[in-house]
């Protein structure tokens, strides 16, 4: 880990980089394979399987009989806890469904918007180091409740050519029963392109390593659309000397095991915080059963002193982190100070992986930045939202000089003879 105390303004934008592939090498390996995919269909599928997840099988879609009996796989203690976590998911994202307002801008102009979800969608979910169940709910619920008609999973097979019983589970559970054994770029590009069982989708959601997150990058030359850039995973901290050390060096190492390529900052403005939380994290990492990962991440990783929390709220909105926690008891005045960031947890108890399982907020959520410029997975991204008006023939006379002034200085004449036209007539009637 890398400890740096008070470091000047101008060596900032060398902190918040993020640990990244080389760019040219990974468009060049996600365009061949797409080009292999579109080549091949499943023969594609099934010899990248082989070469990137070193497995051999025979068929991509998950058989019926597959999914048939995995309720007998998965413990009683395991389903409640996904039930208890998809109840929440459910009530939290539910609540972001809105009434459509019609309004009148001027006297006999009715405008509003309507939703309509996204009809075929493509939901990838993380398998390779982790079988990440938990985002099955992040993204079926929301599918699920705006009504996406076609929703189709893909996730790498494991070691054996299998699907983890408990993202087969919850996707039984979110009545998904597309599911094809396939992952990294070649499922994001089955997924664009189409295969002999793959259906081509208009959008494609859910976060994946940098690959993953290469290929969606990739899928929009081929007019389908991505939920977000969300990669390796981040959680930005800013303690002041209320932090608990022993709770600060668990959320980091909650994301430092993820991948090797996820990234932890940890700020703070009190030194003994700060020395307790290093010494603590490498205590906590020895005993961690992903310790290797968690190392060679932290190796990416920044702890950092600083004077105030204003200056460290300053990094962060410059970092724009994934997740940002708060580990302080006086956090509702700083709140309005955050300007970019994922989610945020406020508070010694709020910890990352409440957001990450089961709280009810999502967790797809933008990395490397993007956290300036996109927001997490919501139900919004499943639906596109269609303009609608109405204009009565009063409406159009109170707005169709307006409507010719402003296409004539434009030289649109076709536009201002459509305004024209409808009022001539009117005129002639009366
Ligand atoms: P993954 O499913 O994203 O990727 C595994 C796939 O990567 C493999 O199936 C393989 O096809 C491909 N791959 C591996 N090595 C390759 C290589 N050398 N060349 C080409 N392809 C290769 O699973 P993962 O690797 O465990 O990564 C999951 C990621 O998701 C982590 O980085 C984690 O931090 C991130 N994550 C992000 C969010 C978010 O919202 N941003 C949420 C959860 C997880």
């Amino acid at each position: 880990m890398k400890i740096n105390k008070y470091p000047q303004r101008e060596a900032w934008p060398e902190l918040v980089k993020r640990p990244v592939l080389q760019r040219e090498k990974l468009t060049e390996l996600i365009a061949d394979i797409f080009k292999e995919v579109e080549r091949n269909g499943n023969q594609a599928l099934l010899d990248l399987n082989k070469k990137f997840d070193g497995v051999e099988i025979k068929s991509i879609k998950v058989s019926e009989k597959e999914i048939e009996n995995v309720e007998s796989l998965i413990s009683n203690e395991l389903k409640d806890a996904i039930q208890q976590a998809k109840n929440n998911i459910t009530k939290f994202h539910a609540s972001q469904i809105t009434e459509t307002e019609k309004i009148e801008t001027t006297k006999g102009v009715v405008c509003w918007r309507e939703n309509r979800a996204i009809e075929k969608v493509g939901i990838y979910i993380p398998g390779g180091t982790a079988p990440l169940f938990s985002t099955v709910l992040m993204l079926a619920i929301p599918a699920q409740l705006v009504g996406c008609k076609e929703i189709i999973l893909c996730t790498p097979p494991d070691k054996n050519g299998n699907i983890n019983p408990a993202i087969l589970y919850t996707a039984k559970l979110c009545e998904i029963t597309e599911i094809f054994k396939t992952g990294g770029a070649q499922a994001v590009a089955a997924m664009t392109l189409g295969t002999e069982s793959i259906p081509n989708v208009y959008k494609i959601f859910g976060p994946g390593n940098q690959y993953v997150v290469a290929a969606k990058e990739f899928a929009q030359n081929y007019n389908v659309a991505i939920d977000m850039p969300a990669g390796p995973s981040e959680v930005l901290i800013i303690a002041d000397e209320k932090a608990i050390p022993e709770f600060c060096a668990a959320d980091l190492l909650s994301q430092a095991e993820h991948g090797s390529d996820s990234q932890v900052i940890f700020l703070s403005t009190d030194e003994t915080i700060f020395n307790k939380t290093i010494e603590e994290t490498e205590k906590q990492l020895k005993v961690l059963p992903r310790n290797e990962l968690a190392k060679e991440a932290l190796e990416n990783s920044h702890f950092i002193l600083l004077n105030t929390i204003d200056e460290a709220l300053e990094f962060s909105n410059l970092y724009a982190p994934e997740h940002l926690i708060l580990a302080m008891e006086d956090f509702e005045n700083y709140i309005p100070k955050i300007r970019n960031a994922g989610s945020v947890f406020l508070g010694n108890y709020s910890c990352e992986s409440a957001g990450d399982y089961a709280s009810g907020t999502n967790h797809t959520l933008p990395t490397n930045g993007f956290a300036k410029n996109y927001s997490g997975v919501s139900l919004d991204s499943f639906v596109k939202k269609i303009t609608f008006q109405n204009l009565s023939q009063k409406g159009l006379q109170n707005l169709g000089k307006t409507i010719e002034i402003m296409a004539e200085a434009e030289g649109l004449f076709a536009h201002k003879n459509a305004v024209s036209v409808r009022l001539k007539q009117e005129n002639e009637r009366i």
